[in-house]
């Protein structure tokens, strides 16, 4: 196992101490009910070990995009509720819209040594993702320890994930860091070969970004679902209506250089599923035609893999002895859309390879197969998980250090 050289919670006595503990709560809610609660049973074992040495524990979360003002609807009470459930005792929360007010500090200064104590979410304040002093020091006014524990959102530079760290002496991560970055670590550093990385989705700004450097690491790389257009334009095709991030074409062009530099394969599609437009609703009925690659009409959008590409793409997941995935090969919430992702899902899940699956709907899309526990590891973070491969150090990682 890579090794963290970091203090993590074991390191610490925390007896009487109040801990503020940054979770990772950004459940999916919907009419204010919680649609799945992996990421608070994620965080159990952490918070466990602390309650059980004595801790008085604080815990702190974002949960959506409130954008630095109060939103009702992403209140993290019906986390409070939740959580108390699965930890069969109380969990007292601070519902304060500055998060740190009167609530929390008469919580906090209630506690005695085991309690619970959730804070509302983070991002109602506007320094938050700004990693603004006044709301670190604020944070850091209510405790004594501070644990990181927020894989998925270790990677941003926020008070409540690095700034606060700042203006405590005694830093730790919890068991979830450490569990992710030791599979992801030792995914990087020595991978087994051929090692083969798979790239989909939206997001492709974010994405893209880490290509250059993946590029160094992996022996294939694979791009699919919305990103790839961008890449096909770069190669002079034309692709009509499909998610294009014109700002990146050069960049792209750039990177198919960068490969064949390196002697590195990168697997573009060959063909894809095309609509004359998004599906609205996104499970609507829709009719799709696939068309090579080069061949995308003015009027179409590329939504999916086509075949000959699940062919092409498969083919190499085959001989892979690792493979990292994030970002679906397609608008896989509309059935006519799910065949590459869900080729692609069961590609991975029948590899004889390490297999590490990163981001929210790539993740949704390997559960939903039942492939879950045929995979080695399935990352709680999207992007935190790709920067880290990327061989980037993750400041909510990089604040935790002995002072
Ligand atoms: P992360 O958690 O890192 O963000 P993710 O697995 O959730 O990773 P996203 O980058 O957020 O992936 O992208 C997921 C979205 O991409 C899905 O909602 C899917 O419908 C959409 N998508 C996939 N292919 C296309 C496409 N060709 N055109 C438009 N949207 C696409």
């Amino acid at each position: 196992m890579a090794k963290l050289n970091k203090k993590t919670i074991d390191d610490i006595d925390v007896r009487g101490k109040r801990v503020l503990v940054r979770c990772d709560f950004n459940v999916p809610l919907k009419d204010g009910a919680i649609t799945d609660d992996s990421r608070i049973t994620a965080a159990l074992p952490t918070i466990r070990k602390l309650i059980n040495g004595g801790g008085r524990v604080i815990l702190c979360s974002h949960l959506g995009k409130p954008k630095g003002t109060y939103k009702p609807e992403l209140s993290l009470a019906p986390v409070a509720i939740r959580l108390s459930e699965l930890l069969g005792k109380d969990v007292r929360f601070a519902a304060d819209r500055e998060i740190v007010g009167e609530h929390a500090k008469e919580a906090v200064a209630a506690m005695k040594d085991g309690d619970v104590v959730l804070l509302e979410n983070t991002r109602f304040r506007p320094e938050e993702e700004k990693n603004v002093d006044t709301f670190s020091r604020e944070l850091a006014s209510l405790c004594d320890v501070y644990v990181n524990d927020a894989f998925g959102t270790a990677h941003r530079a926020h008070c409540s994930t690095a700034g606060v760290a700042d203006y405590i002496k005694d830093n730790a991560v919890g068991y979830l860091m450490l569990k992710e970055i030791e599979y992801l670590g030792n995914a990087v550093e020595d991978p087994a070969r051929p090692f083969v990385a798979v790239l989909g989705g939206a997001k492709i700004a974010d994405k893209l970004a880490v290509i250059s450097n993946l590029l160094e690491k992996c022996d294939v790389l694979i791009v699919g679902g919305g990103m790839a257009y961008t890449f096909l334009k770069a190669k002079g095709f034309s692709t009509g209506k499909s998610l294009v991030d014109e700002s990146k074409i050069e960049y792209c062009a750039d990177m198919l250089k960068k490969a064949e530099l390196l002697g590195k394969k990168l697997l573009l599609p060959v063909d894809t599923a095309v609509a004359d437009n998004f599906p609205d609703p996104i499970d609507a009925e829709l009719d799709i035609r696939y068309v090579d690659a080069d061949k995308i009409g003015e009027s179409e959008m590329g939504l999916d893999i086509g075949p000959k590409t699940v062919e092409i793409f498969t083919e190499a997941l085959k001989s892979a002895k690792t493979i990292v995935w994030n970002g679906p090969m397609g608008v896989f919430e509309n059935p006519k859309l799910a065949e590459g992702t869900f080729t692609i899902a069961k590609a991975l899940a029948s590899a004889d390879a390490v297999t590490i699956v990163g981001g929210g709907d790539s993740v949704a899309a390997v559960k939903k197969l039942g492939f879950a526990d045929k995979m080695t590891h399935v990352s709680t973070g999207g992007g935190a998980s790709l920067e880290y491969l990327e061989g980037k150090e993750l400041p909510g990682v990089a604040v935790i250090q002995e002072k």
